[in-house]
């Protein structure tokens, strides 16, 4: 069969080749085909076909196949699956030797789901002498357009809720006389607009993220970017009535990465611990370090994740509990920027929750060891700053 096809490729129209590999330029028909031949350049084309990640069929013009690519062949050997793809294939072929040229779908269900694309065209001119059918793979594809479509109905959303409230609530206050009222409205339009500006500061900060797939590789000492997370949370503790404990981080060791995505991400679990917990509750937060990695890990007492939620918690704007996380200021971002940063940074992050016991989040990154830097002026605080 692959004999025949290089037949079948010299017995059509020229092909072109580049200048720099021929040495001149023009159009190399069958009996000048450059750089060594026919057969060389047959064979150049036919490792091009074979190369490509599509399936590629190509027929005579009674239909027959002449040559199909290895992705073809794997694609059309054996089972219910490949006797379907074929069937489609077959009338893709037909319709392109009547002249057509036609690009249809094929949803496959079973052993797993695949969609395929299949794309035809007739060969030859004028009159059609065989033809081609590509057929591409776009399960993946198909799977990122409507996970992007999700996001997008989702981001409007929850853009829409505050946005509804803040106009609901000038309304009211357009026509309120009592001081009292109006003052009890302008602090609901505050709540309003800050929870719209956190929302907004996540999406940016997802977007930042999503696109810094490889971070600086600077070396981020981990002592000072977990501090950092959690010093910044200390106030939002304090005011909720939870510790948060950080217990001593061992010395010497960094990730290579970006500082402000590293913050984020530690200060999102603790954040989340903070939120999810009792007053009254504790918080740890413990570095250990794993071999050529170190766990951050972050534990709380709290109201824990029901066993069936804890694949999804890490999806953009899901949450166990809507009311919970919207009376917690949540964005429901919080985690899929954790699993971002995690994988941009060459780690990972996982979770084990009791319902009604607590959570634990341990984010895993990639460490090396570092030589003990000295404080940096201006870094050290007096206590009577
Ligand atoms: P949110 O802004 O709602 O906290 P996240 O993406 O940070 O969004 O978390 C998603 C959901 O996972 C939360 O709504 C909550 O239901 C659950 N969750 C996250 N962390 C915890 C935790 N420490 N304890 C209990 N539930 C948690």
């Amino acid at each position: 069969m692959r004999d025949e096809v290089s037949q079948l490729m010299w017995s059509r129209a020229p092909v072109r080749a580049t200048a720099a590999e021929s040495g001149e330029s023009g159009d190399y028909g069958p009996s000048s085909g450059p750089g060594g031949g026919d057969g060389a350049f047959a064979a150049r084309l036919q490792a091009a076909l074979e190369g490509i990640e599509e399936a590629i069929v190509i027929s005579d013009i009674e239909g027959r196949t002449v040559f199909e690519n290895g992705a073809a062949a794997e694609l059309l050997a054996g089972g219910a699956t490949a006797a379907l793809a074929g069937q489609a294939v077959s009338e893709a072929i037909r319709d392109a030797l009547s002249g057509a040229r036609p690009q249809r779908r094929l949803d496959l269900i079973s052993p797993v789901r695949r969609s395929l694309s299949i794309r035809s065209f007739p060969t030859g001119s004028p009159s059609p002498d065989g033809a081609v059918a590509v057929i591409e793979d776009v399960t993946e594809r198909l799977r990122l357009e409507a996970v992007r479509r999700d996001f997008v109905a989702n981001v409007s959303h929850e853009l829409k809720t505050p946005t509804g409230a803040l106009t609901l609530l000038a309304e009211t206050i357009d026509g309120e006389s009592d001081p009292d009222v109006v003052a009890r409205l302008v602090r609901r339009m505050g709540g309003e607009a800050e929870r719209l500006s956190r929302i907004i500061d996540d999406l940016l900060d997802l977007s930042r993220i999503d696109a810094n797939e490889a971070p600086s590789g600077a070396l981020v000492p981990l002592d000072d970017f977990v501090t950092e997370a959690v010093q910044s949370l200390q106030t939002v503790a304090a005011g909720l009535d939870v510790v948060v404990d950080l217990h001593p981080i061992p010395a010497g060791l960094a990730v290579p990465g970006d500082r402000r995505d590293l913050v984020s991400a530690v200060a999102n679990l603790v954040d989340n611990a903070i939120k999810y917990s009792e007053a009254g509750g504790t918080v740890d937060v413990e570095v250990v370090p794993e071999g050529s990695h170190a766990g951050i890990s972050v534990s709380d007492r709290g109201v824990g994740i029901p066993t069936r939620d804890l694949e999804r918690i890490f999806e953009r704007f899901y949450r166990v509990d809507r009311a919970r996380s919207r009376a917690t200021g949540g964005t429901g971002l919080g985690l899929s920027i954790v699993r971002h940063v995690a994988a941009n940074h060459g780690g990972r992050v996982s979770v084990t929750s009791i319902e009604g016991q607590g959570s634990t989040f341990s984010l895993i990154l990639p460490a090396v060891p570092v030589p003990d830097v000295p404080p940096r002026q201006g870094d050290h605080h007096d206590d009577d700053d």
